[in-house]
């Protein structure tokens, strides 16, 4: 007998492709912008120095036992405070439920396993375009989805009045999966003023919003600053969900460190939604991994390191704000056309508004990069931003 002959292949990850075409190319000067990870200027990945630091101090340690199923008790308090304001009333009032997660992602699979246990029927709203593991994720939970308008292609900026018209036309009591900050893969933020009028339409029809944070700090090298839509959102007395990342703000990517929160109208609902976060991650993987919780609660819980830590997230965004601002005066002065929305954009990721003919293109000099045109600014630096910027006039021209 063959029990999995019916089992036909997966699609396979776009990135994937992209990573495998940049390894091929025997070319020394190829460049690859499809990664997700930040690079310093040499094109080398980095491990911060408040992290080494907190390796150092946690070496030797003699615990090695399991984790609680909720894991680092710690850990999840500062995690708390760094996303929703050390002295906010749902903190100090121990109204927020919250568990240790496998990072984002699976702060994000948690969410989605607590609706489709908690809110069965409810439809969660993805923006167009977004992060293609989010439709994996909540597609796999058997949430239902639906999408919202978010990236309006012509001013590769925001489609405010898309997003309100789709927002208002939503049944009411829907859960919008909201970026935090640094939009992936488009790099278009909501304004303050625009998250307020968000905000206030998500309240009249009772919407619920949860935050994918997976950039706090990287975006503009302010972690209060990147957090501000949640807070916009709290003062207008929204309850709210929250996914955090350690990967890219604090270099921790394959630690899988996260913290995954909804907060609560009292302690006893907190107690309540917290034993049922805990019991899916008992059901999914028992406890989360040790090693990066006790870095974040090193880093975190010693006001130096934490100094440090704001010192480094900030000069990781610091050098990808400087990239953009070399590619798109590198671009204009080549091309003499506005290339304004490489610096309007903000995190991780600039959507180029380059078409999938035109990464082709790329790819026959050594340029590699998602089909969609997503450039991965970790990848540029000042040693190939001029070479990047000439191509990409090249083929776009
Ligand atoms: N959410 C968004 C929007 C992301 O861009 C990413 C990473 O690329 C994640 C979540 C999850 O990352 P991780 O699971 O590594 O924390």
């Amino acid at each position: 007998v063959d029990f999995w002959a019916d089992v036909e292949e997966a699609p396979r990850d776009p990135i994937l492709g992209v990573t495998e075409k940049f390894l091929a190319d025997p070319n020394p000067n190829k460049i690859n912008l499809g990664v997700g990870a930040y690079r310093d200027d040499d094109g080398n990945p980095v491990v911060l120095d408040c992290v080494r630091e907190a390796e150092k101090r946690i070496m030797g340690s003699k615990f090695m036992e399991y984790l609680p199923m909720g894991g680092f008790k710690e850990f999840c308090d500062h995690s708390l405070k760094l996303a929703y304001g050390e002295t906010n009333p749902l903190v100090t009032g121990n109204k927020i439920a919250a568990v240790q997660s496998l990072s984002g992602t699976g702060s994000c699979r948690l969410m989605a396993d607590f609706m489709h246990k908690f809110k069965p029927g409810a439809k969660v709203y993805i923006t167009v375009p977004t992060w293609s593991n989010h439709h994996n994720i909540w597609g796999d939970a058997r949430v239902e989805k639906e999408t919202f308008r978010y990236y309006k292609p012509e001013t590769r900026g925001l489609d405010f009045d898309g997003m309100m018209e789709d927002i208002a036309a939503a049944e009411g009591g829907s859960f919008f999966l909201l970026h935090a900050c640094a939009h992936n893969p488009t790099g278009v933020d909501p304004t303050a003023d625009q998250w307020r009028e968000i905000s206030k339409l998500m309240r009249e029809k009772g919407h619920f919003p949860f935050f994918d944070m997976a950039y706090q700090g990287f975006a503009s090298g302010d972690c209060v600053r990147d957090a501000q839509a949640i807070e916009i959102f709290l003062s207008d007395g929204h309850m709210v969900g929250c996914s955090q990342s350690y990967a890219k703000n604090m270099g921790l990517y394959g630690q899988r460190i996260g913290c995954f929160s909804l907060t609560c109208n009292n302690e006893q609902e907190k107690i309540a939604v917290e034993s049922q976060m805990k019991r899916i991650a008992r059901a999914t993987y028992s406890n989360p991994p040790l090693h990066g919780a006790l870095l974040v609660s090193t880093v975190l819980g010693d006001p130096e390191l934490k100094a440090l830590w704001y010192k480094e997230v900030k000069g990781m965004a610091d050098r990808i704000i400087s990239m953009r601002t070399a590619l798109r005066n590198n671009l204009e002065s080549i091309s003499g056309d506005s290339w304004q929305h490489v610096t309007d954009q903000i995190g991780m990721f600039c959507f180029s508004g380059m078409t999938s003919e035109h990464v082709d293109a790329l790819y026959e000099k050594s340029i590699y990069m998602t089909s969609n045109g997503r450039i991965s600014m970790a990848g540029v630096t000042t040693k190939n931003v001029e070479t990047l910027a000439k191509a990409m006039h090249e083929v776009t021209s």
